[in-house]
């Protein structure tokens, strides 16, 4: 038997989640047994533990979109015990259950082998965040964006995917500046690589133009909304942007002059459905880039009973950095 953290609807409609002791028959179907080490806090787990977004359609349910851990038992050729893996994305903790739990059954083809010189709990505090602030750095490189085309900005840069983009940025000899509306993790964001610090009331405070002063040669956005709005008629001539998130909203109202005056590029980063193949070379980038060091302030480890008030901090903005979920 193992443990997990159970999310269920109740005949009021509202969905809670408790820590309950289950057998392995209540596994769902799949190939591989993995026993889960570490999982992650995501902003979509936020969304899975409390019922918002409605994307968990079947309860009972096991949340947890990303997990790490150890092959336990394995049908699949590609996998046997022992093998140290990680999972993220594929829909896993949304319509299959996923990491909040001891032990998870998945299919093979969701697995990508952990990288050398990641351990489980290295691979957690990257989780899907990291995988996917490194995809949108991957698609600004080929959509020509180089550390000498100049400044890339970060929105919503206290949080996971924006904190492990300003990381990385930062290794990879960029100047990441950091949009966050948290004036108390300036510090923290300038000890990541942070080259400057933009207030998001500050940012939005200032005047909307069709096409406004030339800055980024490059944006990662975690945000959408205004903030997206904004930011991408400061993107300078050539330049590229990468949309990840809608923790400000999915709403995103723009005018072509960016992209017919500037040549700007708005390309979209998904990381749930991102092929095998790319999984395993954005992972082994991370191995070799990702400062863990550098980043350890910034990871907070929780227990599965904690993680509901988790999720509710992290859907009202008010988690920092990465959260990881201890199993073992
Ligand atoms: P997170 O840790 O909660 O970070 C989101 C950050 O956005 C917050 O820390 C906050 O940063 C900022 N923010 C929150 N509410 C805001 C608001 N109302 N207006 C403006 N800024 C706001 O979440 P995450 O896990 O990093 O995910 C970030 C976003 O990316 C989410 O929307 C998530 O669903 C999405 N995502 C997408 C993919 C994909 O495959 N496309 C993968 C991972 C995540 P500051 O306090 O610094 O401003």
């Amino acid at each position: 038997s193992f443990q997990a953290l159970v999310t269920s609807k109740g005949d009021d409609g509202k969905v809670s989640s408790s820590v309950e002791t289950l057998t392995d028959d209540r596994l769902p179907e799949g190939n591989v047994t993995v026993d889960v080490e570490w999982a992650g806090l995501n902003y979509k787990d936020g969304l899975c533990l409390t019922g918002a977004g409605g994307l968990v359609r079947t309860y009972p349910h096991v949340a947890g979109i990303d997990f790490a851990g150890i092959v336990r038992e394995s049908q699949d050729q590609r996998y046997k015990a022992g093998d140290r893996v990680v999972l993220t994305g594929w829909r896993v903790g949304e319509v299959h259950w996923g990491g909040y739990a001891q032990r998870a059954r998945v299919n093979a083809d969701w697995l990508v082998p952990l990288p050398d010189g990641l351990d489980t709990r290295d691979a957690m505090i990257v989780g899907t965040a990291g995988l996917t602030a490194m995809l949108a750095i991957d698609r600004l490189e080929n959509l020509g964006v180089t550390p000498e085309s100049g400044e890339v900005l970060v929105t919503g840069a206290a949080g996971g995917v924006g904190s492990i983009a300003i990381s990385l940025l930062a290794r990879l000899g960029y100047q990441p500046v950091a949009l966050s509306g948290r004036p108390e993790h300036s510090a923290t964001l300038k000890e990541l690589g942070a080259t400057d610090i933009v207030g998001r009331e500050d940012f939005l405070g200032q005047p909307d133009k069709v096409l406004e002063s030339a800055r980024w040669a490059g944006l990662i956005d975690n945000v959408g909304g205004k903030i997206l709005s904004k930011a991408l008629k400061q993107v300078k001539y050539g330049g590229a942007a990468a949309a990840i998130g809608n923790a400000g909203g999915i709403d995103l109202e723009t005018n072509v002059l960016p992209f017919i005056l500037r040549g700007v590029t708005l390309s979209g980063i998904d990381s749930v459905m991102q092929p095998y193949a790319n999984r395993v070379a954005a992972w082994s980038r991370i191995a070799k880039t990702f400062d863990l060091a550098a980043y350890a302030a910034l990871v907070e480890e929780v227990g599965l009973a904690e993680l509901p008030d988790a999720a509710a901090k992290i859907l009202a903005g008010q988690v920092r950095g990465r959260t990881i979920v201890r199993l073992r």
